[in-house]
C-alpha cells in the first residue's frame, strides 16, 4: 500500500465530464489498495472570472476579501469531485485548506505555507476515506483565509505530499509532462522523461506555468517523488528528480515570461549609494527586482534600469518617486511591453558558446535584445513583448531541442 497525492488542475476538473474522468483516476488508484489524497484547483477559468467579478465592484479590493472570494473556486471543485466519487460508491470527504491544516503566512494573495498539521487528513485516511483537499488556500495565524498565488494548487499538493511523507505526488494537467518549451507555442517541443529539481525550478520561475515554482522548491527540499502527467491520456509523464540520468542535454528548455515590466530611473547622480537607495526602497515595499543594468556614468549622471513583475510596476515607480528626495524629480520610465525569454539547462555551465548561439538565433530572427542576465544554469534576455513567441521558437530551433 502506498500513500499517493494526486493534484488536478483547472482544465482537468472544468465540467461534469472531466470531474467524472478525475473520479475514475482517483478511484482506480484507491482500488489498488492505496491511500489517496487529492488536491484540486478551481474549475476552468473560475479564478479569472472571480477576479473580474471583484473588479466590477471595487478596483482595489482588500487582499483579505480577494482571498475569501478566490478560495471559493477550489471549494466548488472539491465538493463536486467528492459528489462524483460518492456516486461511484467510494468513501470520500472534502476538506478546505484550513480543515486540512494548511497553515500559511498572512500575506494575502501570495501566502507561503508554513506548516501542515496533518492530523485531520490522517484521521480521515485511517477511516479509509479518499481525502480531497482544496488547493491554493490555507489559513493565517489570524484565522483568515489566505491564497498561495496563481498556480498555487501545485504547491498545496507538493507541501501536503511532503508533510504526509507520501510515496508519490502526481500533478495531473492538460499536457502530458514537462516539454522543452510550451507546446502551445512550439509545435515540435519535446516531452522530457526527466528533469532535475534545479532545472524545473528555473523553468517554473522563468515562466513555464506547468508547475508553480514554490512547489518545486518544496519538492527539492523534502525530496518529494514528483511527476507531471496528463489527466486525459495514459502517456508516461515527466519525473522531476534530484539528478537526471537519462538525458544529457545541454539545454532543457526555453521559456517566456510576459508579465514583467522594465523600469528606468534616468539621470541619477553618479555617486555612491544610489543603487542602495533605489533597491532598499523597493525591498522595503516587498518588491522583487530581477535583471539590473546600470549605465556607465557620463557628465556626473547615470541611468539605472531593472525589471519587476508587471503587477508591481506602477507601485514600484510610485515608491521611488515618493520615497527619496534624490529621485523625486527624476524621470522614471515604466515599460510593460517587454518579455523575458530564457534558456535553462544544468549542462551549459561547462559549455562555452551557449550564449552566443542564443543571441545568434535572435539575430537571425531580427529580434533586438534590451537586457541580458545569466547564471550557471540559465540565460535570460529582455525583448519586446510582441516578439516573445517568435523568439522562443527561434531559440528552440537553434538548439535543435
Ligand atoms: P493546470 O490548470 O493543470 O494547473 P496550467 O495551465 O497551470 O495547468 O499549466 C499547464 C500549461 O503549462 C500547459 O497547458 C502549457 O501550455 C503550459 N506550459 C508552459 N511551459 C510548459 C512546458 N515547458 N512544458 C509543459 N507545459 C508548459
Ligand atoms: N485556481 C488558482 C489559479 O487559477 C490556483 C491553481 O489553479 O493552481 O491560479
Ligand atoms: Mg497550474
Amino acid at each position: 500500500m502506498s500513500l499517493i497525492v494526486q493534484k488536478f488542475g483547472g482544465t482537468s476538473v472544468k465540467d461534469a465530464e472531466r470531474l467524472r474522468n478525475v473520479a475514475g483516476i482517483v478511484t482506480d488508484t484507491y482500488k489498488k489498495g492505496n491511500q489517496v489524497v487529492v488536491v484540486v484547483s478551481a474549475q476552468g477559468d473560475t479564478t479569472d472570472d472571480l477576479i473580474e467579478k471583484a473588479a466590477e465592484l471595487n478596483e482595489r479590493p482588500s487582499k483579505r476579501e480577494m482571498d475569501v472570494l478566490l478560495s471559493a473556486g477550489e471549494q466548488i471543485s472539491m465538493s463536486l469531485l467528492a459528489m462524483a466519487i460518492e456516486k461511484m460508491g467510494f468513501p470520500v470527504i472534502s476538506l478546505t485548506g484550513w480543515q486540512a491544516g494548511v497553515q500559511t503566512t498572512s500575506k494575502h494573495g501570495v501566502a507561503g505555507i508554513k506548516k501542515i498539521d496533518t492530523e485531520r487528513i490522517l484521521a480521515e485516511l485511517d477511516k479509509k476515506q479518499i481525502v480531497i483537499v482544496a488547493g491554493f488556500q490555507g489559513i493565517s495565524k489570524y484565522d483568515n483565509i489566505t491564497t498561495l498565488g496563481r498556480g498555487g494548487s501545485d504547491t498545496s499538493a507538493v507541501a501536503i505530499a511532503a508533510a504526509l511523507k507520501a510515496d508519490l505526488c502526481q500533478i495531473y494537467t492538460d499536457v502530458d509532462g514537462v516539454y522543452t518549451a510550451d507546446p502551445r507555442i512550439v509545435k515540435n517541443a519535446r516531452k522530457l522523461d526527466e528533469i532535475s529539481f534545479d532545472e524545473m525550478l528555473e523553468l517554473a520561475t522563468l515562466g513555464a506555468q506547468v508547475l508553480q515554482n514554490r512547489s518545486v522548491e518544496i519538492a527539492k527540499k523534502y525530496n518529494v517523488n514528483l511527476e507531471v502527467l496528463s489527466s486525459l491520456t495514459k502517456a508516461k509523464g515527466t519525473k522531476v528528480v534530484e539528478v537526471t540520468k537519462m538525458e544529457k542535454m545541454l539545454i532543457k528548455g526555453v521559456t517566456k515570461d510576459t508579465s514583467i515590466a522594465r523600469i528606468s530611473v534616468v539621470g541619477v547622480a553618479d555617486v555612491p549609494g544610489i543603487a542602495f537607495r533605489i533597491f532598499d526602497l523597493l525591498g522595503k515595499k516587498d518588491i522583487n527586482v530581477d535583471i539590473i543594468l546600470q549605465s556607465i556614468g557620463r557628465e556626473g549622471t547615470k541611468d539605472m534600469t531593472f525589471t519587476v513583475s508587471a503587477a508591481d510596476a506602477d507601485y514600484a515607480a510610485e515608491a521611488l518617486r515618493e520615497g527619496s528626495e534624490l529621485l523625486k524629480d527624476k524621470e522614471i520610465l515604466v515599460d510593460k511591453n517587454v518579455a523575458k525569454v530564457s534558456i535553462v539547462g544544468a549542462g551549459m555551465e561547462t559549455h562555452s558558446g551557449v550564449a552566443s548561439r542564443m543571441f545568434e538565433a535572435l539575430y537571425d530572427a531580427g529580434i533586438n535584445i534590451q537586457m541580458i542576465s545569466t547564471s550557471e544554469i540559465k540565460i535570460s534576455v529582455l525583448i519586446d513583448k510582441s516578439e516573445a513567441d517568435r523568439a522562443v521558437i527561434a531559440i528552440h530551433d537553434k538548439f535543435d531541442l
